[in-house]
């Protein structure tokens, strides 16, 4: 169904082809890990489904609506209700507590789903509850180590019950003990029916889930 992707970026007079016609369908909670060399093309694979940009030619359907063809202010509104993002550079607001950065995307939340301060901050501690953070509620990312930020960026992902977390390279700068952690996070709300698509370097991450490889912006396999 429709178009295959299409990512070109155009750098001063060059063009790069980023992704070069990828056809392909995750299923409703699943759990996808998506894996090739640096430079494949993985980052901008996620951007394109996460609507963070959009595709240079071909379609996207996300619950069977084409992505392509919404209205910006759609668009946002389905990103926000739908998607949850984890960066591959963790993207946490510096001056902001824990609590507060998780906080933060439910001020995306418009129509019946919005709502007050008070429910905003109830459901932002109980994701870092969930994550395992509650003693660092109220620490500044430059307060925590590494694998505590990847675990606020995971409870900010959870917070406005996506059906949908992307996740690029989540473990990425963890330790093992907290790269297994992040990973049984991510399979608890997978179990819940929340769709999980990962990019990861490590093949240790990808158990239990469907490997999908990238080489040079086609999937191998
Ligand atoms: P890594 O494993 O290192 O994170 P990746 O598979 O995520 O790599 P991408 O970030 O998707 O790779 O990049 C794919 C290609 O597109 C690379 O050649 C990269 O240089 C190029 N690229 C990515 N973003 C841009 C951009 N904003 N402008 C120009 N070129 C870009
Ligand atoms: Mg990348």
């Amino acid at each position: 169904k429709g178009e295959k992707l299409w990512k070109t970026y155009n750098l001063d007079s060059t063009e790069v082809h980023a992704l070069k016609g990828l056809d392909i369908t995750v299923d409703e909670s699943e759990f996808v890990s998506i894996m090739g060399p640096s430079g494949s093309g993985k980052s901008t694979l996620l951007n394109l489904i996460g609507g963070l940009d959009t595709p240079t030619r071909g379609d996207l359907y996300i619950g069977g609506r084409n992505v392509s063809s919404m209205k910006d202010s759609e668009l946002t509104k389905m990103r926000a209700e739908n998607i949850g993002y984890i960066f591959q550079t963790f993207n946490l607001l510096p001056a902001l507590t824990a609590r507060d950065n998780v906080e933060f995307p439910m001020r995306n939340l418009s129509g019946n789903k919005k709502l007050d301060k008070s429910s905003r901050i109830k459901r932002a501690e109980e994701c870092v509850e969930i994550v395992g953070l509650g003693h660092r509620m109220n620490y500044i990312p430059s307060k925590l180590s590494g694998g505590e930020r990847q675990r606020v960026a995971i409870a900010r992902s959870l917070v406005n019950h996506p059906k949908f977390i992307l996740a690029d390279e989540p473990t990425g700068n963890l330790d093992s003990d907290a790269t297994g952690n992040i990973i049984e996070l991510l399979h608890q709300v997978n179990d819940e029916g929340t769709t999980v698509i990962m990019v990861t370097h490590d093949v240790e991450t990808t158990k239990d889930t469907r490997v999908m490889r990238i080489k040079d912006g086609l999937i191998e396999s």
